[in-house]
């Protein structure tokens, strides 16, 4: 299969910049890193480390420990953690590769050290709109995941030697997970082409899902029949339905990062819904995370109304009003989407 014309950036810089030598580089990704995250992170990394660079990788906070056995996760340093060192980290890089985000706030605990940062910049995201904040930016929105961006970036840049069944098995549980299981985001062939090479690079593929979907807490288990049971609320004239979780319910709950993942898509599941949010109070604010099915454009609602953005069909946003608050100015807001609700 000739892959030759599946990237079209002009790479003659980045190649260049990656053949000094003593190079200092620093793969980052966005704040509550999710599995295409820290997948594309880690499979670049361990491909990078093979050609004898010093890489870090660096991420806001905490990453849900279901994610933690990919080949290479441990070495991820948290920044809240870790500042000084982190910092120092960024500020010594030579290059730093951001994965996975579109936009610096999304990294917020260490933006100033990144925009201050002197080192060569790569974006690679498959978010729309990237800001303009890299040397070189390969941003493909058709793509199902960064991690498959990274694969083909792999190819591009003549690494294809360097992948085996690590670095196969970190891509794979990107494109796995921010496809929903491909039931999403996946519909372009060459996907199912490079899910090919990874499975002939000897991935288990079961074992993969089994890792990151069967591993979840009892608490967590608890949780969501709670909250399908007690919390969730149907507008079926809006086709619309969602979930919220108060701070003192977390803690009932002994709530750990990563317990909430995938709640937001419970709701989808109801006969004729097609919007779905997720509202979980935190110290200082509400995360806010939505999923739509079809043409409804949910990035759009949270660029405009909860300072966030994302995918047409998964984004999220943060508020920093009352649980109640926030919850009342979605409700208040779906009128005004009543049309755009029904077109699919
Ligand atoms: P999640 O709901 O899983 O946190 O996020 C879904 C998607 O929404 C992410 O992949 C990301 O694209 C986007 N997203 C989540 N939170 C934010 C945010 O605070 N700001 C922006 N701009 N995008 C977000
Ligand atoms: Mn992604």
């Amino acid at each position: 299969m000739d892959k030759s014309n599946w990237f079209t950036y002009d790479l003659s810089v980045l190649k260049k910049n990656l053949d000094q030598k003593n190079l200092k580089i620093v793969i980052i990704s966005h704040r509550n890193p999710d599995g295409d995250a820290i997948g594309s992170m880690t499979g670049l990394y361990n491909v990078l480390i093979k050609k004898g660079y010093e890489v870090n990788m660096i991420v806001p906070n905490e990453f849900p420990s279901f994610l933690k056995w990919l080949p290479g996760a441990k070495k991820i340093q948290i920044f809240s953690n870790n500042t000084e060192n982190a910092g120092k980290l960024l500020k010594n890089a030579d290059m730093i590769f951001a994965l996975d985000f579109n936009d610096l706030s999304r990294v917020r605990e260490f933006q100033e050290n990144v925009s201050g940062s002197s080192s060569y910049k790569i974006i690679i995201d498959h978010h729309p709109e990237p800001g303009n904040l890299a040397d070189l930016i390969i941003s493909n929105t058709t793509v199902s995941s960064t991690a498959e961006l990274v694969y083909i970036l792999l190819l591009a840049m003549e690494y294809g030697d360097l992948i085996d069944k690590d670095v196969a098995t970190c891509i794979y549980a990107g494109i796995m997970t921010d496809t929903g299981c491909f039931s999403f985001n996946s519909s372009r062939p060459e996907t199912f082409q490079v899910v090919s090479d990874l499975l002939n690079h000897g991935i288990e593929k079961d074992k993969i899902y089994g890792k990151i979907y069967d591993n979840f807490s009892f608490n967590r288990m608890r949780l969501m029949g709670y909250c399908l049971n007690n919390k969730m609320q149907h507008l079926p004239e809006y086709r619309t339905a969602y979930l919220s979780l108060s701070a003192q319910e977390l803690k009932e709950y002994k709530f750990g990062i990563g317990d909430s993942e995938g709640f937001v898509n419970l709701p989808l599941s109801i006969d004729g819904v097609i919007f779905s949010a997720l509202f979980i109070e935190n110290k200082d604010r509400i995360k806010i995370s939505f999923r739509s099915k079809g043409t409804f454009a949910v990035n759009k609602i949270c660029a405009e109304h909860f300072n966030g953005g994302g995918h047409l069909n998964a984004s999220g946003g943060e508020s920093f009003d009352t649980l109640q608050n926030t919850v009342d100015k979605f409700v208040r807001l779906l009128p005004k989407y009543t049309d755009d609700l029904h077109k699919d």
